[in-house]
């Protein structure tokens, strides 16, 4: 099959005909079937940190909300959480954070090493843009993935919701760059329906996903979050109305299955931010329209809440126990399977 092009990108994300829709999801679920098929494989999350130097516009964790009370977690406690994995049958852990100099360089080295001695575990790490020297002493560690998604490819957008620090301007696809280059698998992706973005500019994201070699590519709704200048509506935006992406539900459906069809081999969850405005069925749909990953929560109780990157997140209050009985539970109410071992990305063809 041809691989989708820009005009039909875009063409699909302004469909709004349910009917024609359904030609979409059946396509896209097709394609997941035939290349990374029926398992659903299981990423336990670790949110070890929620310390940030950043000022994103849309994030809640961002430098400067005093409302959100910091913590950072300890070796034993990540340690602990990572066994749980391994209890709970996942085969990878994913340790995200904020921006957080404070998760020094070689205290994390030493904690990857750890997991890696203790579990058969694959490593995946989300911890924003980190010098190359560090990405480079934790694949030496034993860290295996690195997700880092570009938010948006407009580069006027970005610099505007995701300012650079001082100095030093962001560049997240030379990052990416670097990380494959390092060895590990790289993910990456975007958030659905920024105010900003239009509907040229999302087409474009989801093309350039086919143009990268992404391992992962993860896309979820932007929820608004309070106390950020996205959230308080602080930014103007200089497009119409009717340019501007809607961060609903739908829509994000739409960039799923796109991105499916877009890179059919990558590993695409059905994400939080999804289950959290259809708390009801946003993962069932999300992994019948692409998806075949998800993602859940093994952080602490007593922290979850204060990692609060946008309100309302689902599972909030569950334990890791009640997460993962809850998830094998909807995985298997739609005839899916779940996945043994790493789940790593199987390459196709290149
Ligand atoms: N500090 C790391 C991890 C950030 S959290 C980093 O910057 O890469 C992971 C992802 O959550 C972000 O990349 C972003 O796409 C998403 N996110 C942040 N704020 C959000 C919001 N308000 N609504 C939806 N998704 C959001």
């Amino acid at each position: 099959m041809n691989p989708i092009t820009l005009q039909e990108i875009e063409r699909w994300l302004k469909e709004s005909d349910e009917k024609t829709l359904e030609t979409l999801w059946a396509r896209a679920d097709e394609v997941r079937k035939a290349t990374v098929g029926d398992e659903v494989h299981l990423r336990g999350l670790i949110e070890i940190s929620n310390h940030c130097v950043r000022r994103c516009a849309y994030c809640g964790l961002a430098a400067g909300n005093r409302t959100i009370e910091r913590y950072r977690m300890t070796r034993e406690e990540i340690v602990d959480c990572a066994l749980k994995a391994v209890r709970l049958g996942y085969g990878t852990v994913v340790m995200q954070a904020g921006e957080d100099y404070g998760i020094v360089a070689d205290w994390l080295a030493e904690v990857i090493r750890e997991i890696k001695r203790q579990t058969p575990l694959a490593v995946t790490l989300s911890l924003g843009e980190r010098p190359y020297e560090e990405l480079k002493l934790w694949k030496q560690a034993g860290a295996d993935r690195y997700l880092l998604r570009f938010e948006t490819s407009n580069s006027h957008l970005y610099e505007l919701i995701h300012p650079s620090l001082p100095g030093k301007k962001s560049d997240r696809f030379e990052i990416l760059r670097q990380l494959q280059e390092l060895g590990y698998e790289a993910g990456s992706g975007v958030m659905i329906g920024i105010p900003g973005q239009t509907y040229a500019t999302l087409a474009h994201d989801i093309h350039i996903f086919s143009t990268m070699d992404l391992d992962m590519i993860g896309v979820g709704p932007f929820i608004p979050s309070p106390n950020t200048p996205l959230g308080r509506g602080e930014i103007h935006f200089d497009i119409s109305p009717a340019e501007q992406v809607p961060n609903t539900e739908l829509m994000t459906y739409k960039a799923v299955a796109l991105t499916r069809l877009a890179r059919p081999d990558a590993n695409i969850p059905s994400t939080t931010a999804l289950a959290t405005i259809n708390k009801e069925s946003g993962r069932e749909l999300g992994l019948m329209r692409g998806a075949n990953i998800v993602m859940p929560n093994l952080t602490p109780v007593q922290y979850r809440e204060k990692y609060e990157i946008y309100p309302g997140k689902a599972c909030i209050n569950e334990t890791a126990e009640q997460c993962n009985g809850c998830l094998r539970g909807r995985i298997a109410s739609i005839g899916r399977t779940v996945g043994t071992g790493q789940g790593g990305r199987v390459k196709r063809s290149k």
